[in-house]
């Protein structure tokens, strides 16, 4: 892992984290994220700040608002992000089940029981317990996306047929803990540039004398 990680500083750059968001607002970002891309998740979640604005003039949308609203006007708010009506249901799930609850404990939870919390809220899985921890708090854990589990099978990270649950177990098992961000972040660039899903580079990829499935490829 760490040999992971070396290659891909020297290729792509130490990636600077960015600054954290607030743990809700981190949630919610992580399912618009859903089956879109970066530029439709934020188109959606900007027309919820402009349609759901807060009243102290803070670029956050209110969520109190969001949560009592019609859950129409919630779909139709975040509709460019794709799978609105399905998306509109779970946030408004969510923020009823937190309630006035803004998360911000978890910074100072055990670690798995802030996970197990996350986990417990209607729809959350590992990967989005794990965007919260990491983005919002900067604690060690790993999503695991698409990119991420691509790679990280092709690599051998993960044992074929494994589950997104294990890998996540297994790449925290794999990984220095002060690395979380960068291999999580090192893994995706990687993913969309070189081991793309349909036609991995292998010839020309950092990672080839590590890679299995790259060696087997280019025999
Ligand atoms: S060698 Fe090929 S399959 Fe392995 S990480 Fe590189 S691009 Fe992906």
């Amino acid at each position: 892992m760490r040999a992971i990680r070396d290659r891909l500083r020297a290729a792509y750059g130490r990636p600077e984290p960015r600054p954290h968001r607030a743990p809700v607002d981190e949630l919610i970002l992580t399912v618009l994220s859903q089956n879109t891309n970066d530029r439709n998740r934020d188109v959606a979640y900007a027309r919820l700040r402009e349609r759901f604005p807060r009243r102290d003039g803070s670029p956050r949308p209110d969520w109190s608002a969001v949560r009592a609203a019609p859950e129409d006007a919630v779909e139709e708010a975040i509709r460019p992000g794709g799978i609105s009506r399905v998306k509109a249901r779970r946030i408004q799930e969510i923020l009823r089940a937190l309630g006035d609850d803004d998360l911000s404990r978890l910074a100072d939870e055990p670690l798995e029981q802030a996970r197990e919390e996350l986990c417990s809220l209607p729809g959350v899985g590992r990967k989005t317990a794990a965007c919260v921890l990491l983005f919002s708090f900067g604690r060690p854990d790993i999503p695991v996306d698409t990119h991420v589990f691509r790679v990280g099978t092709r690599l051998g990270l993960f044992r074929p047929g494994a589950s997104f649950e294990e890998a996540h177990d297994e790449i925290l098992r794999l990984a220095d803990p002060e690395d979380a961000y960068e291999v999580h972040v090192g893994l995706i660039r990687h993913g969309r540039r070189i081991c793309t899903a349909r036609n991995p580079r292998c010839p020309e990829c950092p990672l080839l004398s590590l890679c299995p499935f790259g060696r087997e490829r280019t025999r």
